[in-house]
């Protein structure tokens, strides 16, 4: 491949820069050598010690789905807690009946309490992780290895690096006697992954009054690097709802030697062309807003910063929502997008097809419903002998929960403690294409935020996949982080 010229080397960067805050779990990128860490455990402070530790053992306690224990990962937490003082009332671990390893540890750090004390802010990471092989990686996914400045193992990013600082860090505001003036909840859930709403689904039908909050801390925010260089840091307020539908076309079929003028493949395939060719109507929020507006501020490719505020100032701009569209990721957080993504017809090769089926994943807006999308199929297609169905039931997801600015005293905090680590680099909002426990918070109306403090170049953690890592100094500064702001956060918004 020929070297690519200064400027396209600097859109390139930009891209893959640009790609953590519309995919953090997303695309691969080859990852640069970390910065210097500490040298090994014997360089740590005492906090960073512990945090390490229950690092250790949440990654070795296998919560995944298939063979894994959520509950013993629960139940490993809540012990320390209670080893440490917490009445036993504030430690609760919660099994749903039907599912003895799927069980969530709520705790509650009790703050100054009084009438005039603000709610409380819910601090909250999934325990549960994608399953991983031991065939599949050079080393055992279920051990915490620390190599060339990296942690790996299954869950080190994904998320049980966030639930161990919690962990290190409530230990330590107990251990100094800090006394909030609202409660810290801790939720450690279950089925993040799963899906199969024994999480935090289960505790919100059935815990609500252990868990209600102001508003949620949460994963699905971070930093991004260049190389080394940290660039900006992101605080996901906001998500798209993942739902499927199935198309369906059926003909009574034939003898393939006396073809018919109707085909249920040729009326599926046209079908699809005209969903190909569809766009839905661009739909900003009160989070992609202020993304593409501050984005505009770090995008080098002039032109993609020009139409970011063209589309700002009106989205009605066609070409400036054509040029945005250029890049996937921004065209992903435009608007709703419905993609094909299976496909399965006929029964025979000499045989007229009666079936064909194709699964559309569609990525719904936040303020958008099922419905509307199901509507604009129908018009989009203009066929009545497609039917479209829910692949998986529609109400096991949750739409329409407008997003809300971000909480302003947590933009605040999250500012001010990112110059002081960091320097000088902005915090944008943004709203994930993809999915976590944040949109059934929201939906509950819990607003919810991912922010981490972890930083990470975009796809370096590799998250659900093979190999899946944090840089070692992202930890321990991700800890420091998350320490400071919930600090700040305890004392309640100051009028
Ligand atoms: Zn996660």
């Amino acid at each position: 491949m020929p070297r690519p010229s200064p400027r396209r080397r600097l859109a390139r960067r930009a891209l893959a820069v640009l790609a953590a805050t519309a995919a953090p779990l997303g695309a691969q990128t080859p990852a640069p050598a970390p910065a210097a860490v500490p040298a090994g455990p014997a360089a740590l402070s005492a906090h960073q010690r512990l945090a390490r530790e229950i690092y250790r053992e949440l990654v070795e306690i296998n919560t995944a789905d298939s063979v894994g224990s959520v509950t013993r990962a629960a139940e490993a937490m809540a012990a320390r807690f209670r080893a440490a003082g917490f009445p036993a009332a504030d430690v609760r671990v919660l099994v749903p009946p039907a599912h003895p390893t799927k069980g969530n540890l709520v705790v509650r750090y009790r703050g100054r309490g009084g009438a005039s004390a603000p709610k409380p802010i819910l601090l909250l990471a999934h325990l549960d992780v994608v399953a991983a092989n031991r065939s599949d990686w050079p080393r055992d996914p279920f051990v915490l290895h620390e190599e060339n400045g990296y942690f790996l193992g299954r869950g080190v990013a994904d998320d049980k690096a966030m639930a161990a600082m919690f962990v290190a860090n409530l230990l330590r505001y107990r251990r100094e006697g800090f006394v909030p003036d609202r409660d810290l909840i801790l939720a450690l859930t279950a089925d993040e992954e799963g899906g199969n709403a024994n999480g935090v689904e289960w505790l919100i039908a059935n815990h609500r009054q252990l868990i209600d909050a102001a508003y949620t801390v949460n994963e699905g925010g971070g930093g991004t690097l260049d190389g080394n260089k940290p660039v900006f840091h992101s605080i996901q307020a906001a998500e798209k709802v993942p739902v499927n539908f199935t198309l369906t076309a059926t003909n009574p079929g034939g003898h393939s030697s006396v073809p018919r003028p109707d085909n249920a493949i040729y009326a599926l395939a046209s079908a699809l062309a005209k969903l190909a060719a569809h766009r839905f109507p661009v739909a900003l929020n009160e989070v992609t807003r202020p993304f593409f507006t501050q984005t505009a501020r770090v995008e080098p490719r002039a032109e993609m910063a020009a139409a970011m505020r063209a589309v700002v100032a009106n989205p009605g701009d066609t070409a400036a929502v054509a040029a945005l569209s250029q890049d996937p990721r921004y065209a992903a957080m435009l608007r709703t997008t419905c993609v094909a993504t299976r496909l399965a017809g006929g029964h025979a090769y000499n045989a007229l097809p009666q079936t064909a089926t194709a699964n559309v994943n569609c990525r719904v807006v936040p303020t958008s419903t099922a419905e509307e999308v199901v509507a604009a199929l129908h018009r989009v297609i203009g066929d009545s002998g497609i039917r479209i169905t829910p692949t998986i039931p529609t109400d096991n997801e949750r739409f329409g929960a407008a997003p809300s600015p971000v909480e302003p005293e947590l933009l605040a905090a999250t500012t001010a403690l990112t110059r002081r680590m960091w320097g000088d680099i902005p915090v944008i909002p943004t709203m994930s294409t993809g999915a976590t426990d944040g949109r059934f918070l929201r939906a509950a109306g819990i607003p919810t935020y991912g922010v981490s403090g972890i930083f990470s170049t975009p796809g370096e953690t590799n998250a659900h996949g093979r190999d899946e890592k944090l840089r070692v100094k992202s930890f321990y500064d991700g800890l420091e982080f998350l320490d400071q702001l919930v600090r700040q956060l305890a004392r309640g918004p100051r009028t």
